[in-house]
């Protein structure tokens, strides 16, 4: 089948995830005169585009389609090798370690329309303290803002099985000093409580809400891979797109170009157009993760029967998942998750009572460095033709402690609830958070350790904005997509001011 590709349009969004998505909503919300095309180069799985997977009920469908998003098939397959790999993901083949260094041998990508966002855990908690981005005045409106997009609620399972009793455990044990507002408390998810009561993931597809999918001058175009950006002196005005369907290539003129291709695809999108500014690819970060799972003592009656999913159903209602916020001075963001959201493998010996069983998952912030990053090769290529990477990464001193800290921390909140399921805390490869920050990053001034300003568009180009987790610049433990969304919206509604300016 040939479809037909634009000329032109006012906007070209590279990218589907969460954060390609927002660009389409408030685009469609605030200009809807405005053409805008999004170019996805992985498939679409699923109506309406960008679902989570987990929502879809036949196991055999959800299977096909995770498999579908994990990119080149033979890559991921020859590369996993001992790394771990989470299903509707694929690692980097090769590159994710150079000699003497730690790597990101976890470091994995999606290929697929929603991207990440088709897959995710969906937690949604703010960030705190040196966390936030504080050249930003209204990133506390923003950040209400993407509550609104994600779907963020934060009673998605009040009536858990102990998920009460789990937060009352580790108030009592964690909440000593800490300020209300960053107190132990029900993680904020983004999902969506259905009429008939079950609960299902906000995928990019509620990203993109009804308002991208009526609006009649946005098209998205899945299988679509952006080779180049076309940057004319100093000006982004237009993409280049291979279509994967039939290997065509498609000159797109572009009044704005938006890269939300994740942390690691949107550094090399700017690379290979020429966009190479001195932070490009810097700064780049990951959250060292260690995890722990623990028998919730003294809970011996089986809660109601009722609380079971029914077969088919995405998420149980004992999936409680609970939050112990970072702090400035506890710097770890804690996720307490039960049972079928755990990261975890959890134990296996009998069918204990539904949220019974509970997986801990701690977060540490990198210690940025400028020199960990990911360089792009000029001659070898990756699977899809673009130049390969190679990344550069190590752990500092501070790190390792900051480790040492957070197996501590976790092995507190693991005693506060019951008995651990084993003898030690396991920290995962660098890589395995899969929240990578910093390549692209924001600043307020072009002082050479930014990409771009503070409403995303870059510095050395003009018309040419970055989205997603690489832009956030400040270290943070925390999951990154919501203030990644955050972001966007900034730029989104920057750039549908101009077109409306434009217009009048
Ligand atoms: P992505 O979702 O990665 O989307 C980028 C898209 O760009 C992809 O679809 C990709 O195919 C496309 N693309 C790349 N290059 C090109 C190109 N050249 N041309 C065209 N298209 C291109 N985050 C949280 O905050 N909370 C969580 O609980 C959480 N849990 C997670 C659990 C799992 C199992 C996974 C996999 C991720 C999780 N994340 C979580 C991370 C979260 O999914 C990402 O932060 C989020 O999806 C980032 O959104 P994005 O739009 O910036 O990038």
């Amino acid at each position: 089948m040939t479809r037909t590709f634009p000329a032109a349009v006012d906007v070209a969004i590279v990218g589907s995830g969460p954060s390609g998505a927002t660009y389409a909503r408030i685009l469609s919300e605030m200009a809807p005169q405005a053409s805008v095309a999004c170019f996805e180069v992985g498939p679409l799985l699923a109506d309406p585009p960008g679902l989570h997977v987990k929502n879809i009920k036949d196991a055999g469908e959800r299977a096909a389609a995770q498999r579908r998003s994990e990119g080149p098939q033979a890559e991921r397959a020859a590369a996993a090798g001992t790394r771990m790999v989470r299903p509707g993901t694929f690692l980097l083949p090769d590159g994710y370690r150079q000699p003497g260094e730690d790597g990101l041998p976890g470091a994995a990508m999606s290929s697929n329309v929603g991207g990440m966002g088709a897959h995710w855990t969906g937690a949604c908690p703010r960030p705190g303290g040196r966390e936030r981005v504080g050249f930003l005045p209204n990133l506390d409106a923003l950040l209400d803002e993407a509550e609104r997009l994600l779907h963020v609620v934060d009673d998605a399972f009040d009536d858990a099985p102990y998920s009460q009793e789990v937060r009352r455990r580790l108030s009592t044990a964690l909440d000593n000093g800490r300020d209300p507002g960053r107190r132990v408390q029900a993680m904020p998810l983004a999902v969506v409580r259905e009429g008939d009561g079950r609960v299902t993931w906000s995928g990019a597809d509620v990203v993109f809400g009804e308002r991208s999918r009526t609006n009649s001058n946005f098209t998205l175009f899945p299988e679509a891979l952006t080779e180049r950006i076309l940057v004319e002196d100093g000006y982004a005005r237009g993409v280049l797109v291979k279509d994967l369907r039939n290997g065509a290539e498609h000159e797109i003129r572009a009044g704005k170009v938006v890269v939300a291709a994740d942390a690691l695809r949107t550094p090399q999108l700017l690379w290979a157009s020429g966009v190479r500014p001195a932070a490009l690819g810097r700064y780049l970060n990951d959250q060292p993760q260690t995890v722990f799972a623990v028998r919730l003592r003294e809970v011996t009656t089986l809660p109601d029967e009722s609380a079971q999913s029914a077969p088919g159903q995405t998420i149980s209602k004992h999936s409680g998942v609970s939050w112990v916020p970072y702090t400035d001075e506890e710097p770890f963001h804690g996720q307490v998750m039960q049972l079928d959201t755990s990261p975890v493998p959890l134990a296996d010996d009998g069918v204990p009572a539904p949220g019974s069983i509970v997986g801990l998952g701690w977060f540490c912030a990198k210690d940025l460095q400028e020199c960990d990053r990911v360089e792009f090769d000029a001659y070898e290529q990756d699977a899809y033709g673009m130049p390969a990477m190679r990344i550069h990464y190590r752990l500092t001193e501070r790190d390792h402690s900051s480790i040492e800290e957070s197996r501590k921390a976790i092995r507190r909140a693991a005693e506060a609830l019951g008995e651990p399921l084993d003898e030690e805390p396991r920290t995962f490869d660098p890589g395995a958070s899969l929240h990578y920050q910093g390549t692209t990053r924001m600043g307020l001034h072009d002082d050479g350790a930014s990409v771009c300003g503070p409403n995303s568009e870059v510095w050395a180009v003009k018309d040419l904005f970055v989205a997603g987790n690489g832009v956030i610049p400040t270290p943070i433990a925390c999951n990154p997509t919501l203030l990644s969304v955050a972001l966007a919206i900034a730029g989104a509604r920057s750039i549908a001011d101009q077109l409306n300016a434009d217009r009048n």
